[in-house]
């Protein structure tokens, strides 16, 4: 597996207290020295590019997030700039898209370790700690290639609304998630399955507080049968770590091993398909966050 990651994550701060810190990305950084030391092949990101950005966001939205370049900027309740936020968050999605690039050319998984997240972010709208959808703008290059079954799991704690709404109606991709309902940002019904040609294409999974390690194996034995009748011919991963029972945002009780469980009903589909690439998401509780890490990229 490729780990992509640059220390330069910690460079996006928030204000003291918010849970989206950049302590997160001082985890990242030893969980991957640690893996290096163990023979895993560890890039720096690029910067997405502007055209990569537009295929999913609005482009007066991309230029008002780089309009905050130099500033600190309050987007929405809980989410904020500081003076490097726009150069970090132009690391983090093109660091999805290289580990989606990595996935497809070499046939070998990728890990993108990254921070601000991404999967709230919406075509016009930055929420939820979110500054750009890192998955989608992987995601839309795919389709770019010429990709037509790209398969999207998201299996943060909260529903990913942005990424959800930018494939609505595109059936070339399908969006998968789990997640605590009702609960923040409150999207994500069971009944909320795609629009037009999209019908069908977006699959949620709404789960009530509480959910153990046994209800998530039953979700994504759920899933994985979606994804076999899908046949993706890319997997993407949203890799949130916010459904583990010490996450203070959330009140799903995953354990650790729970976790390893889900990535392993996630990697036996990339076995049986296709490429897999994840990037992070959630995750909130230090300690748990580097576990969580260390099962999932010793999966592959
Ligand atoms: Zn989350």
């Amino acid at each position: 597996m490729l780990l992509i990651f640059s220390p330069r994550f910690e460079e996006h701060t928030t204000p003291p207290g918010h849970p989206e810190r950049p302590e997160r990305a001082r985890v990242f950084a030893n969980v991957v020295a640690r893996w290096q030391d163990k023979g895993l092949e560890v890039v720096e990101p690029r910067a997405a590019t502007r055209d990569e950005l537009a295929r999913v966001h609005d482009v007066a939205y991309v230029d008002g997030i780089a309009a905050t370049a130099g500033r600190a900027v309050m987007l929405d309740p809980d989410t904020f700039t500081s003076p490097e936020s726009h150069e970090i968050a132009l690391l983090a999605a093109g660091a999805a898209v290289q580990a989606m690039e990595h996935a497809l050319d070499r046939r070998e998984p990728a890990f993108a370790l990254v921070r601000p997240p991404g999967h709230h972010a919406e075509q016009t709208r930055a929420m939820g700690f979110c500054l750009f959808n890192n998955i989608a703008v992987a995601a839309a290059a795919a389709v770019a290639r010429g990709l037509s079954r790209v398969a999207i799991v998201d299996i943060d704690v909260h529903h990913g609304n942005g990424t959800q709404w930018m494939f609505y109606d595109d059936p070339r991709v399908l969006y998968v998630s789990t997640h605590q309902f009702p609960f923040y940002p409150g999207t994500g019904a069971a009944d909320e399955v795609g629009r037009g040609p999209g019908k069908g294409y977006t699959m949620n999974v709404p789960l009530a507080a509480g959910a153990i390690d046994a209800v998530y194996d039953m979700a994504y034995k759920t899933i994985v049968a979606r994804l076999d009748e899908y046949a993706p011919e890319l997997l993407l991963v949203s890799a949130g770590y916010d459904a583990h029972a010490d996450d203070p945002l959330a009140s799903m009780r995953v354990s650790t091993d729970g976790y390893g469980m889900i990535v392993r009903h996630l990697k036996g589909v990339a076995d049986r398909h296709c490429p897999i690439a994840l990037v992070t998401e959630g995750g909130y509780d230090l300690d748990a966050l580097a576990q969580c890490l260390d099962v999932t990229i010793a999966l592959f």
